[in-house]
């Protein structure tokens, strides 16, 4: 096993170097000319201004890629092995740039800065690793056959890979994406999500510093119904990678189904259930409750954002998740003790505060919590429900738009025997 680095304090002077277009290794203003702000979610200020691709700019970097991928260009022939030690040259690089990086999602993604450099940047890092290791052992297979056949599989390369990610986890999304792609012998356009482009820019600038050949990686930074629909739909994107909420996911299938039928992954919400039962562990199944919902303030896809308790311990549980989460500390999630970050936008904050409303409305009993926090930013006070039924919006709905997130999810049911044969 190996062991976490220490934890050193965040950059204090940080500066944001890259805040353009990536194609072909190269920064480039959008074809429009404009612009987006960036925000600190933790502030609600601007952190800086970056160019807001469209479709324009879509076009050219999958131009970019294309041409990368094409026979003969040296991305498709190079060695198998190289490609692989590319991944790994890029993993080094994150490592010496783990602080600033770490710092930078920190700032624009309102994740807690231990969360960031321990969990994100490690997870950046070991996927980058693990999938250099794969570059030269993607075999296909030799198969049997009657007469006097020759039979066998191998596998290709698809092509040029749209990739659109969330801002919930913005490096680690990156780096899912175009690791497994690129090990392979893809190309990739990626366009990071409009609230946090900040660390996937930087990226671009390490994969140019890695050695990247032009046009392997391009980043168009942009807002998902241009940027974002410019890819679902390009006639010459071959794949399209979407994570994100399932209202885009089923755009995402449909613009790809009525383009070029390209190949469609999708990693959508959830609305993940607990079952705790009554000889559980109290303390441990308080504990691990808490953590599975609270984590990035709710804003994961697999946060556990239902709990269903055994009617003998309900009352206790609910009284000690109560306590447990009034025990949260929020605040800059760059500050040290703090453990309750903001929520990533107005957007979401608005749409938390009014998914409380309908609980309140619709009978649940709220526990604590329930309202906004602070003076500035999008901090939402921990927020836990009882007494939810399986009819209520707060039960059906990931609260983030669509997605799991955040913490006034947090329900807990009596009835526990039935619904545990699910
Ligand atoms: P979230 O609820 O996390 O904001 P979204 O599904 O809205 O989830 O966003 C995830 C990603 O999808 C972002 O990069 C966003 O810009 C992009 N996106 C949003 N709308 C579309 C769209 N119509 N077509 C393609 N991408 C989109």
């Amino acid at each position: 096993m190996t062991t976490a680095p220490a934890l050193p304090e965040p950059l204090k002077d940080l500066k944001i170097q890259y805040t353009k277009i990536f194609i072909n290794n190269e920064w480039h203003d959008s074809a429009s000319g404009k612009k987006f702000p960036v925000l600190n979610p933790a502030t609600g200020e601007k952190i800086c201004d970056v160019s807001e691709g469209d479709k324009a700019d879509v076009d050219k970097a999958v131009k970019a890629a294309r041409k990368a991928f094409e026979l003969g260009s040296c991305w498709r022939t190079m060695d198998a092995s190289e490609r692989g030690r590319l991944l790994n040259k890029l993993a080094d690089l994150i490592e010496r740039d783990r602080l600033l990086l770490a710092t930078m999602e920190s700032l624009n993604g309102g994740k807690l800065f231990p969360t960031s450099y321990l969990m994100d940047l490690g997870g950046c890092i070991n996927t980058l690793r693990y999938c250099a290791g794969w570059s030269d052992k993607i075999q296909g297979r030799t198969i049997p056959m009657d007469g006097n056949y020759f039979t066998f599989t191998r596998h290709e390369p698809v092509g040029v890979c749209g990739q659109i990610i969330p801002w919930n986890f913005p490096l680690v999304m990156f780096v899912w994406k175009i690791a497994p792609a690129l090990c392979c012998g893809n190309t990739v356009v990626v366009k990071p999500a409009e609230q946090t482009p900040l660390t996937a820019l930087h990226m671009g600038s390490l994969i140019k510093e890695a050695g990247f050949p032009p046009g392997v990686v391009n980043i168009v930074p942009g807002y998902g119904p241009t940027a974002g629909a410019a890819i679902s739909s390009h006639m010459d994107i071959d794949k399209v990678a979407f994570t994100g909420s399932t209202e885009v996911g089923k755009m995402i299938k449909e613009a790809a189904g009525k383009s070029n039928l390209k190949r469609v992954t999708l990693e959508l919400g959830g609305k993940s259930p607990n079952i705790i039962f009554a000889d559980a562990d109290l303390d441990s199944a308080v504990e691990f409750a808490h953590i599975g919902l609270f984590y990035h303030q709710g804003q994961c896809c697999i946060a556990g954002s239902r709990i269903f308790v055994e009617e003998p311990i309900y009352d206790e549980f609910v009284r000690r998740s109560v306590e447990r989460a009034k025990k949260n500390v929020l605040g800059n999630p760059l500050a040290p003790g703090v453990n309750q970050g903001p929520q990533i936008d107005k957007e979401q904050y608005d749409r938390i505060l009014a998914l409380i409303e309908s609980g309140k409305k619709e009978g649940a009993k709220l526990e604590c919590g329930g309202g906004p926090w602070g003076d500035k930013g999008y901090f939402i006070q921990p927020t836990v429900f009882s007494n939810v039924t399986d009819e209520m919006r707060i039960a059906k709905e990931e609260v983030s738009r669509f997605r799991t997130f955040c913490m006034l999810d947090y329900i807990l049911c009596f009835n526990c025997h039935a619904r545990c044969a699910f």
